[in-house]
């Protein structure tokens, strides 16, 4: 059993093919009896995957900052709210709770959080399964210009070296596998 980190969008405006699918990972997550970590808002893919997970049972971590509360929402549907003072501290939280990361379509944010955990793993300060969920190709462009960087040897790693990139959120479960904690310093 894992505890697992989702990365995902705060948006309520996003397309309507996006809800099933935090909704899917989180119920079908608990189902398999890992708990959640995520940021612990209850907009967008955020609030969506928190309730699915909860109400299918499992264990749900929020982390959110005390500046971002009013803006996000608070958590109802987790079982463990944790408010931090900054960014940097929540983020910190989030990894070294989990050791096992899944990125859902998202903006800024999410596409910030990814790119972490990442260049975390390139960099060997874990070795923690990272599966990007590209629902209804999402992901397609950024993983095209990730090949880009590849070929123009701006990487040396091919992202499939470091990244599951799945379609669903059970290819994404499947992935998962049960590891060793994070030792709670992400950089
Ligand atoms: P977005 O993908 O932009 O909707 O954001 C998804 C989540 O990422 C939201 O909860 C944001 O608060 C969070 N976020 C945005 N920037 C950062 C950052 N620098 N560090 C940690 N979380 C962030």
């Amino acid at each position: 059993m894992s505890t697992i980190c989702v990365y995902c969008s705060s948006s309520n405006a996003i397309d309507d093919a996006y809800p099933p699918v935090a909704e899917a990972l989180g119920r079908q997550l608990a189902a398999r009896g890992h708990a959640l970590v995520y940021g612990g808002g209850a907009v967008g893919l955020m609030g969506v995957l928190a309730r699915a997970a909860h109400e299918a049972g499992g264990h749900v971590t929020g982390v959110i900052p005390s500046k971002l509360q009013d803006r996000e929402g608070i958590a109802y549907d987790a079982d463990e709210l944790i408010v931090t003072e900054t960014m940097r501290e929540r983020k910190r939280i989030m990894f070294s709770k989990s050791n096992a990361f899944i990125v859902l379509p998202g903006g800024f944010g999410t596409l910030e959080e990814f790119m972490e955990v990442l260049t975390l793993k390139q960099l060997g300060y874990h070795d923690h399964p990272i599966a990007l969920l590209n629902a209804d190709g999402f992901f397609d462009t950024l993983t095209s210009f990730f090949e880009e960087l590849r070929e123009g040897r701006f990487t040396r790693e091919a992202l499939s070296e470091l990244v599951h990139v799945v379609p669903t959120a059970e290819a994404a479960l499947d992935r998962i596998r049960a590891v060793a904690p994070t030792d709670g310093t992400p950089s």
